[in-house]
């Protein structure tokens, strides 16, 4: 028998999600947002079914987006952060990959490269998270510039949004992108999942959602997103491999951090933080043991954790554990751990087994 734990790649719940997506998104078109390997569900595992639904994939390297082509994907690829030197700006023009624009030296690579195929440019405004973009009053000279470009074909104007989750989050954010784009008839690409689902005013031509087509919450929260539907597409599961009785006194693993206060069965699993299980996870961290929601018992070795066995008497060896997915929303884990469901997701280690279904 194998190590029993393995990953399930949900497909149908990724289609149906997009569907949900396109619900909210109205008439703006969609960029399903694949990088860091699809949010750890797999770029190559995942790809198709999002291509029958999608208008194009955003990610963030070349070697993806040069294997989505490789792969039939003959639609629009954005690079997220642009291209990185002047072989992926060659790159973008062979191969039709729209590029984000966000600094003045992508924009003086862009007018020394040799004139071939117009490219398209994602032109980015920093509206306030002050990581990548022009500032609002430096957009207009940059849209000249590129429109003087024979390099350049059609320009977009994009942001992204630091607060799309919170209420009125987006008022500042928007108020600078209206005034970046004042008198240039630019199409928009604004709304990350948060402000897909509740800034409708941000939605513009084109949406770039990414964590919701994996069903989990871009606010951390899961009761956030019960309303719109959307199915958690990967389940994380193992199964108990020991079991162990304790004494009240008794102490739980690494840095003896649990104590039994009264006699007590646990069950050992076969999942660690060398899976991709947080080991920041605290004892009150839910595990779905045997179909019953527990917890989870002192610290999180590499390769093993333990759960409290109380409210599961039946579960013995070879009892199925869920430690993220349908009925343990990765959003709870990540809360309890400190941490959003995005890491957790992206953080799933190579060693698991994945298994689409
Ligand atoms: C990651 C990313 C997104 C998607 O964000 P989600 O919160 O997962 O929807 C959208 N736009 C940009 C620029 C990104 O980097």
């Amino acid at each position: 028998m194998t190590r029993p734990i393995n990953a399930t790649i949900d497909l149908q719940a990724i289609s149906h999600n997009l569907h949900q997506v396109r619900q909210q998104a109205g008439h703006a078109k969609v960029w399903s947002v694949v990088k860091a390997d699809a949010y750890g569900h797999g770029l190559k595992r995942i790809w198709s079914t999002l291509a029958s639904g999608t208008d194009g994939f955003a990610l963030l390297n070349i070697e993806d987006a040069l294997w989505l082509r490789q792969a039939g994907w003959h639609g629009p690829v954005l690079l997220l952060e642009g291209f990185f030197d002047a072989g992926e700006l060659a790159l973008c023009h062979e191969y039709g990959l729209t590029t984000c624009v966000h600094s003045n030296w992508q924009l003086a690579m862009l007018a020394a490269s040799p004139a071939r195929k117009p490219v398209n440019v994602y032109l980015k405004v920093n509206s306030g998270m002050n990581r990548l973009g022009f500032r609002p009053e430096e957009v207009n000279a940059v849209w000249q510039q590129l429109r003087s470009l024979a390099q350049v074909g059609e320009v977009t104007l994009m942001a992204h949004f630091a607060k799309a989750d919170q209420p009125g989050g987006t008022d500042d954010a928007m108020r600078l992108i209206r005034q970046a784009a004042e008198g240039l008839n630019l199409p928009h690409s604004l709304a990350n999942s948060a402000a897909v689902l509740w800034c409708p005013e941000t939605h513009y031509d084109w949406v770039r959602p990414g964590i919701i087509l994996y069903g989990a919450s871009p606010s951390a929260r899961p009761q956030d997103i019960a309303p719109f539907g959307l199915r958690p597409a990967m389940t994380l599961q193992s199964q108990i491999i020991g079991i162990q009785h304790l004494n009240a006194g008794d102490t739980v693993g690494y840095g003896c951090r649990y104590h039994a206060t009264k006699t007590q069965r646990i069950g050992i699993v076969a999942a660690g933080y060398a899976d991709g299980y947080p080991r920041t996870a605290p004892d009150a961290t839910p595990v779905w043991v045997d179909g019953v929601l527990t917890t989870l018992t002192g610290a999180v070795s590499m390769d093993m954790l333990a759960v409290d066995l109380t409210p599961c008497p039946h579960a013995n060896i070879g009892s199925p554990v869920e430690l993220w997915g349908q009925n343990v929303p990765v959003d709870d884990v990540a809360q309890a751990a400190g941490t959003i469901g995005y890491e957790l997701l992206c953080a799933l280690a190579p060693r698991v087994p994945v298994v689409t279904v």
